[in-house]
């Protein structure tokens, strides 16, 4: 059974008499311990896609199985249950709360699941270690370069040890310096195992990782048009064993 299982999955949003069909009919299987890339233009679907695959949102039509569970049969309460547990978030713009400092940012999934705040602060702290951002700790967002915000963002996202990490445009705020790191972070999760989903509008980040998955007009494309995705422009990168998609 793969990790993810989307079948026959259709998003349609209703704006008055328009209908806007974001996502037209698509299945998909992610294996455990995959690193992919899901790449389009911008308006394709591809945020619609992350949202219904990490269950913040539900498809018109279609179903969606998670770890085992059929998303569309269970409660509120477990879907929470799930997106905690199993599945981190990573956004464009990082969604600290400005209020909190780092490592208290760090700690809020841990919050919801309930866990001892001193556990919490060690987890937190192990978390921020992984990233390379322990020494900002008890900094504040505000007082953090973009590329350190992301970085705690990731701490975050990674906290309750997910089996899944989507990452939405996570170098797109980012200059490329930065990105460049941000991405070989992402790398270095991946060989320890993590399944992560990139969500991107760029052919050189898609290039980094093993499988692709191009999205148009809510449609999966059959096969990578490497010309249609500008894949074609950019230097192929080493897969470790993993044959080309
Ligand atoms: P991408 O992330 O690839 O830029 P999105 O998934 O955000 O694309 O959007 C896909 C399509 O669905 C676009 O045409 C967008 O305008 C539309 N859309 C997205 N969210 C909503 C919404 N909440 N209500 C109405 N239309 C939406
Ligand atoms: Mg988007």
């Amino acid at each position: 059974m793969s990790l993810v299982e989307l079948r026959n999955v259709s998003k349609i949003y209703r704006l008055g008499e328009e209908e806007i069909r974001a996502l037209d009919d698509v299945s998909l299987d992610i294996e455990s311990g995959e690193f992919i890339s899901i790449i389009g233009p911008s308006g394709s679907g591809k945020s619609t896609l992350m949202h219904i695959l990490g269950c913040l949102d539900s498809p018109t039509s279609g179903t969606i199985r998670l770890d085992g569970t059929m998303i569309e049969k269970a409660t509120a309460r477990e879907l929470a249950g799930i997106r905690n547990r199993k599945i981190g978030f990573v956004f464009q713009f990082f969604n600290l709360l400005p209020k909190l400092n780092v490592v208290q940012n760090v700690e809020l999934p841990m919050i919801y699941s309930g866990i001892p705040s001193k556990e919490r602060r060690e987890r937190a702290m192990a978390s921020l270690e992984a990233v390379g951002l322990a020494n900002r700790a008890k900094h504040r967002p505000s007082q953090l370069s973009g590329g350190q915000q992301q970085r705690a963002a990731i701490a975050r996202a990674l906290v309750n040890s997910p089996r899944l990490v989507f990452a939405d445009e996570p170098t797109g705020n980012l200059d490329s310096h930065t990105g460049e790191a941000i991405l070989q972070l992402f790398r270095k999760l991946s060989t320890e195992g993590r399944t992560i989903v990139l969500v991107t509008h760029d052919p050189e980040i898609a290039a980094v990782t093993p499988r692709r998955i191009e999205i148009r007009d809510g449609k999966i494309a059959v096969k990578i048009d490497l010309a249609l995705a500008g894949l074609d422009r950019v230097k192929p990168v080493a897969t470790a064993g993993v044959p080309p998609s």
